[in-house]
């Protein structure tokens, strides 16, 4: 049986340059992003008994982890076993297995949120409404979760994937929004005095075709925060704000994944408001979630990135704002609004998989849970 490798599948993407033997020589297809980024997930078949070889092009293309593969047509996914962080390249042993799934880090796609709500199902702490629809036509679901009885309780809001391929930041965001639903005492507290808005996938039609998104031409989704956005996403979120949220605003979470590796991608981190009050509640709330953390990934307050350093150095005074920025200027009361950079594969030091981004989600819960008391 011949090997072959194929991108027809949810978030696929790769350019296959060549399969010759047990040898896949491959790329990541940019498409309409417009430098060099590096999300690719491909399907091989006929792969039992084969050593495969994976060879990439382009530089960057591969995490300090390597690749995902998963032996169960993506339900479950594991790091390579082996991995030389020099090389573009890797290989896997197939064993018995004849399909695998491969690609740069875990992928989350709407497949995933499903699971989710199923697992979910009946629970009256949750619901799911469009948020709007797509480009494409997809109906972009936004779920509201915790205290839904209309009674007076604090608002948190919670977005994932502006970033189409930064498939971490929604199993975080799984995990969170389990924390809210579980039968703890801080789930318990967080569904009698919160109301969560959450959008786990913004780019839905982004996240399905494995695009990119990031820096997509004209501007992608977190860049597209003006008066006039052109995705509809963009503008359903901001109608949220400007209708549904109000004073009771106290948290405004956008979650993201940095570049593939290197410094300032392999810790977690908040990205460093330039508004000198949100800095404040960031700071505080950076302290608080280094304090309450239990989960098996690290976090440091003082890995928050300032205003002003590295590459986060925007203008403030740019009509396109991103979502956390147009949050600050815009969005009611005086929350703290705070973009998370979670890594693709190592979080200073330990492995990043859904299972441990998940807690680290439960750990962003009982932070906010904490602003609380
Ligand atoms: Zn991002």
């Amino acid at each position: 049986l011949r090997l072959t490798v194929d991108t027809d599948i949810p978030a696929g993407n790769a350019i296959i340059e060549a399969v010759e033997a047990d040898l896949v020589r491959l790329r990541p297809d940019v498409r309409d992003t417009t430098e060099p980024w590096f999300w690719w997930h491909v399907r091989a078949r006929g792969c039992a008994g084969r050593r495969l070889r994976l060879v990439f092009s382009a530089p960057n293309s591969l995490t300090v982890r390597g690749a995902a593969v998963s032996a169960d047509a993506g339900l479950t996914w594991a790091w390579l076993p082996e991995y030389d962080p020099a090389g573009w390249e890797f290989s896997v042993e197939a064993g018995r297995h004849d399909e695998l799934r491969l690609a740069l880090a875990p992928p989350y796609t709407r497949e995933n949120l499903d699971r989710w709500l199923a697992g979910h199902d009946g629970n009256p702490a949750l619901t799911m409404q469009p948020l709007c629809r797509s480009r494409q036509g997809r109906s972009v679901p936004l779920l509201r979760c915790g205290r839904l009885d209309g009674a007076e309780c604090r608002q948190a809001v919670l977005t994932a994937r502006h970033h189409a391929c930064e498939s971490l930041a929604s199993w975080a965001l799984e995990g969170l929004l389990d924390a809210v639903l579980a039968g703890d005492a801080t789930g318990e507290m967080l569904r009698q005095r919160w109301q969560f808005f959450a959008v786990p996938i913004v780019d839905a039609d982004g996240v399905e075709a494995g695009d990119q998104g990031k820096r997509r031409a004209p501007h992608d989704h977190n860049g597209d925060y003006t008066d006039h956005p052109i995705y509809p996403e963009t503008a359903a979120i901001q109608a949220l704000a400007r209708q549904r949220l109000d004073e009771r605003l106290t948290v405004a979470l956008d979650l993201h994944c940095p570049w593939v590796r290197g410094h300032y991608n392999e810790h977690i981190y908040i990205v460093g408001s330039p508004d000198p009050d949100n800095w404040r509640r960031q700071q505080q709330f950076a302290a608080v979630l280094e304090r309450v953390r239990t989960g098996p990934l690290p976090y440091r307050a003082d890995g928050t990135l300032p205003y002003g350093q590295a590459w986060n150095v925007g203008d403030p005074s740019s009509p396109r704002m991103s979502c956390s920025r147009w949050m600050t200027a815009h969005a009611p009361g005086a929350p703290t609004v705070a973009s998370f950079e979670l890594p693709y594969a190592n979080a200073g030091g330990v492995t990043v998989t859904p299972e441990t981004a998940r807690a680290f989600g439960r750990d962003l819960a009982r932070a906010i849970a904490e602003l609380d008391r």
